[in-house]
């Protein structure tokens, strides 16, 4: 079967369905493969369960009429997903960087769907299935399609682009996150940018923070870019108010109390804001929206619980986005501050120097009831109270709660340290 074959079989069943758990009536079954798993060994299963049809590329379980023997399915996936996103209407709007891509995801798909019909990734899917996936659920019906792409190593951004094609593109930062697969920071630049190389060569279009400075220099030449900054009046203006703990700004004489917690969901909201003017939302909807909008998943979530004020922020942690968690904690106005901070994973041979720059920043700022967990934080040369693992932590913190005030829970997604929630 043909590619053109295939889509005409997708436009008639334009439901994408790779895990047989989740199968729906009259879905496509794609069996993807992954080091666990071979999704060929459930064909029979997905069409018991209602897939029209299932794409497959082993040869021994084609067993009814209703598989596709495709060469590669990942690769048939991909090139479908690109052939759709050529012939639909949707502009696409692809997002990387550092940190702070599912937020801004987010915040930017509730301010544009004010105005537009809008889809964008489901949750973090932002890779090389999350992607196209995202742009296989573009419809008819959808203006804007809000794409995040993630990555671990160079040339990931390159192929994300190649098959979104995105219209405008966004980098969040540039910062300390999978240090061991992009070879250095230097190498997350490069990864990063090639979301901006891409628009470049195609003569699209760029959002930029004009406030990161190594944005800046990068593009400084390039001409086709839409910037926010609080003092450069070539730029949209959106003025920061405060933190505490919640971000509020101010943009157009209106004010904006969000429900996002740290400084460094400024940016964040400032892209949304950005993206909003660019595209005609009205500001009283963008403002709306960024009020409306509530953080999940633990990302920087603020909960009440026995009393203690919990900033949850668990989801995920590298050297840069622990940075900026400390300095927004340091600066929040609350009578007792206690660190609950775990591992962070991917550094590679930074881990050790990482891991001891954080304990020491900590330490310079002052606070004094700090748990440290996890095998890096185990090792650094600190004063703080430090785990090996969790049910270490645990079993102190079932012997000695932390004092009652604020806690500030962070650490990689491994490190699952929502898990303290438990035992506060
Ligand atoms: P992932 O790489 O897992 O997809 P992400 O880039 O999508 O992560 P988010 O899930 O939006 O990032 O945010 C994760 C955490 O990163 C937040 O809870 C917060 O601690 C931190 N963070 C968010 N935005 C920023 C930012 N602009 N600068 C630094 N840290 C940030
Ligand atoms: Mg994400």
């Amino acid at each position: 079967m043909t590619l053109e074959q295939l889509y005409l079989l997708f436009l008639e069943y334009p439901v994408i369905c790779t895990d047989t758990r989740k199968i729906t009536e009259n879905c496509l079954f794609f069996a993807l493969k992954g080091p666990n798993f071979n999704g060929n060994a459930f064909t029979n299963e997905a069409l018991n369960k209602g897939a029209s049809y299932a794409i497959i590329d082993e040869e021994e379980h084609n067993t009814s009429d209703k598989s596709i023997v495709v060469e590669d399915v990942l690769t048939t996936m991909q090139n479908l997903a690109t052939l759709h996103r050529q012939s639909c209407q949707a502009k696409v709007i692809a997002l990387t960087g550092s940190n702070g891509k599912t937020t801004t995801k987010e915040l930017i798909n509730v301010v544009l769907s004010k105005q537009y019909r809008t889809i964008a990734t489901l949750g973090n899917l932002n890779n090389h299935i999350g992607v196209p996936l995202t742009l296989l659920s573009i419809t008819e019906d959808t203006e804007i399609a809000i794409v995040e792409m993630g990555a671990n190593h160079k040339k990931e951004i390159a192929q994300l682009c190649e098959i979104a094609q995105p219209d405008f593109g966004y980098i969040t930062n540039f910062g300390k996150a999978h240090l061991e697969g992009f070879g250095g920071v230097e190498g997350v630049i490069q990864g990063k940018s090639e979301l901006y190389d891409h628009l470049m060569a195609q003569n699209k279009y760029i959002f930029l923070n004009a406030d990161d400075p190594i944005q800046l220099e990068k593009l400084g030449c390039y001409i086709k870019k839409f910037g926010f900054s609080g003092d450069n009046p070539q730029y949209f203006n959106i003025k920061f108010k405060n933190a505490d703990p919640f971000v509020a700004l101010e943009f157009e004489d209106m004010k904006v109390d969000t429900q996002l917690v740290g400084k460094y969901n400024f940016p964040n909201a400032c892209a949304a804001i950005t993206m909003g003017k660019y595209f005609n939302v009205p500001a009283t909807d963008i403002k709306d929206a960024l009020e409306t909008y509530q953080p999940k998943n633990n990302r920087s979530q603020v909960l009440e619980q026995n009393g203690y004020q919990i900033i949850l922020d668990a989801y995920n942690a590298n050297p840069t986005s622990m940075k900026a968690a400390l300095e927004n904690f340091k600066n929040m106005d609350a009578e007792t501050k206690t660190l609950v901070l775990g591992d962070m994973f991917e550094l590679g041979q930074d881990a050790e120097k990482e891991h001891q720059g954080i304990a020491n920043l900590a330490s310079e700022m002052g606070f004094e009831d700090v748990f440290l967990v996890g095998e890096n934080f185990w090792k650094v040369d600190s004063p703080f109270q430090k785990f090996k693992n969790f049910d270490n932590l645990k079993s102190a913190i079932e012997v000695s709660s932390p004092k009652k005030g604020s806690i500030l829970i962070k650490g990689s997604r491994g490190m699952a340290l929502e898990r303290v929630l438990a035992f506060l």
